[in-house]
């Protein structure tokens, strides 16, 4: 047993059952695997209906109190989870490793964006503005204020087990907001130990059921919280096919939803780049948590002036990339989540090679224990058209092109819209990737990969990503619902637009 484990109580639960709030009655379980070895972790017990509907009332109960604490007071607590969770990134980290895999550096860089959110909400809790406009009558006043919506149920992936929690609970939680958890069920024990980091800072202040967590199956908890109207705002991270059936149970009930969805996002590479930075942008791009980022680079555009050049050093870079175990340094890419994963990868692949794409380097399971497959690198081919699905797994396709805007055109032609990336040292390549005409992402960077974004911009994209936006900027305002307020101070009643209505 990992020593981390131990320091945020994970260990308890190989012996007991355990469910957020009341004990679960479902005699069922859940085990967490390590990816890497493929060994159980721990086994969690799966929640009930009978439990979601306890979770809903105490969540709903503290709903009432909490959006009456002024937002500055909810900051103050806020800034007490982000030292928490500073205080546990270690743990915390090197748990997101051995539950899901993906390098210790990149595990504790998810609690740190965990950290930063937090931080950030910390400020906000002082700035939820909203606008004062000049009424057209004489003697009014009129404004706009921002409310809190209700408890939000928050559904995660399991490639960002802590952090995209993190976006929409510090959020939700300074705007007044109870947030109900169900995380995946790939990640259960991440989603536990973070809980229970930052349950610790609210139940210390009397502020128990601001987060509730229920671990259940998508079957039964996960479509009575969608169809819940008691639940406002359903925030759901995950895959396309997932979003687009959650999108549409919780539109029946003229609910809201906030999708952040599958990707397909793609590198330019001009000619004028600098090739260095480029090649590390796409290597981290497509390699990086073993290309289980929503913002992973799937297609890279190659200029064809240096495609062979570019070509030839990226497979040689993946030749040098250091698979293994997560939690031990230098390792560079650990293995996929769980071997669904692997047959998805030896499917995709086969589909490649029945497409006629080449495969440069890669392309097979790795054999032993672990979920572990190697890095690809596909030069794609005409009449190939697997590169329009999101992979879950570190599969690239190379393209080439002649001309700025054909690749742009080529970027765009996908059902997805998250991130993409040019590299060039010309203004009028970026400007042009970047104007109305440009990129249709929600990310569009320079000189920059498609992946590992900060929290201080909305983070989110279009078409089939789900249209929603998270963490900064003014993502805030998902979370809470707009009032216009008029106010008459004179003695008349004079009506809008001129209206006359005497008697
Ligand atoms: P998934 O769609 O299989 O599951 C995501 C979550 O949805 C899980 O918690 C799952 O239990 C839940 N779920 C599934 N069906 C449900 C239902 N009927 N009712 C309620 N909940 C339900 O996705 P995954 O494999 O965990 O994650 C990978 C996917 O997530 C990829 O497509 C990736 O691009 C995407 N993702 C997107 C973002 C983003 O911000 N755009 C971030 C991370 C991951």
């Amino acid at each position: 047993m990992h020593d981390f484990l131990s320091r945020l109580g994970i260990e308890e639960l190989n012996c007991g059952a355990w469910a957020p709030g009341p004990r679960s009655t479902s005699g069922r379980r859940v085990e967490s695997i390590d990816p890497a070895t493929g060994k159980p972790i721990a086994a969690v017990a799966l929640a009930t209906l009978e439990d979601y509907e306890a979770v809903v009332s105490e969540s709903r109960r503290a709903f009432v109190q909490w959006r009456q604490l002024p937002a500055p007071k909810r900051g103050e607590i806020v800034r007490e989870m982000a030292n928490a969770m500073r205080d546990h990134k270690e743990e915390l980290g090197s748990l997101v490793t051995l539950e899901v895999g993906k390098i210790l550096e990149e595990g504790k860089g998810e609690v740190q964006e965990s950290i930063d959110i937090a931080d950030f909400a910390v400020g906000l809790s002082r700035q939820l503005y909203g606008l004062s406009m000049h009424s057209e009558r004489p003697g009014h006043r009129m404004y706009e204020q921002w409310h809190p919506i209700g408890p939000v149920g928050c559904i995660t992936a399991f490639n960002f087990p802590n952090a995209v929690w993190a976006w929409n609970a510090m959020l939700a939680a300074i705007c007044g907001d109870t947030v109900i958890w169900k995380p995946s069920l790939k990640a259960p024990l991440t989603a536990i130990a973070t809980h229970r980091v930052c349950n610790a800072v609210l139940e210390k202040h009397g502020w128990g059921g601001v987060f509730t967590l229920i671990i259940g199956d998508d079957g039964d908890v996960g479509e009575t919280m969608i169809n819940d109207r008691r639940l406002p705002l359903i925030s759901a991270t995950g895959s396309t096919r997932m979003g687009r059936h959650v999108g549409q149970a919780v539109a029946k009930r003229l609910g809201r939803s906030l999708l952040e969805l599958g990707g397909n996002n793609a590198i330019i590479v001009e000619p004028d780049a600098d090739l260095d930075l480029a090649l590390i942008g796409i290597l981290f791009g497509a390699v990086g948590t073993a290309g289980q980022r929503c913002t992973s680079t799937r297609r890279v555009y190659l200029h064809e002036d240096v495609a062979s050049d570019l070509t030839r050093r990226l497979v040689s870079a993946y030749g040098q990339v250091r698979i293994g175990n997560p939690l031990e340094s230098g390792t560079l890419m650990g293995p996929l989540i769980d071997d669904d994963a692997v047959a998805t990868y030896e499917s995709a692949i086969a589909t490649i090679r029945d497409q006629g794409g080449e495969v440069l380097c890669g392309g097979h399971r790795i054999d032993g224990s672990g979920s572990y497959v190697q890095p690809t690198i596909v030069q794609a081919t005409e009449g190939m058209d697997i590169w329009r699905h999101e992979t879950f797994a570190p599969i690239l396709y190379l393209f080439t092109y002649t001309d700025i805007e054909d690749a742009i055109a080529r970027q765009n032609d996908v059902d997805q819209g998250l991130s993409s990336a040019v590299f060039t040292g010309g203004f009028r390549a970026a400007e042009t990737f970047l104007s109305a005409a440009g990129s249709d992402c929600g990310i569009a960077n320079v000189n920059i990969g498609t992946s590992g974004a900060e929290i201080g911009g909305a983070f989110g994209g279009e078409k089939d990503t789900g249209g929603g936006r998270e963490s900064g900027s003014d993502a805030w305002k998902s979370y809470m619902r707009r009032q216009t307020c008029t106010l008459n101070w004179s003695k008349e009643l004079p009506l809008a637009q001129g209206v006359t209505f005497d008697l």
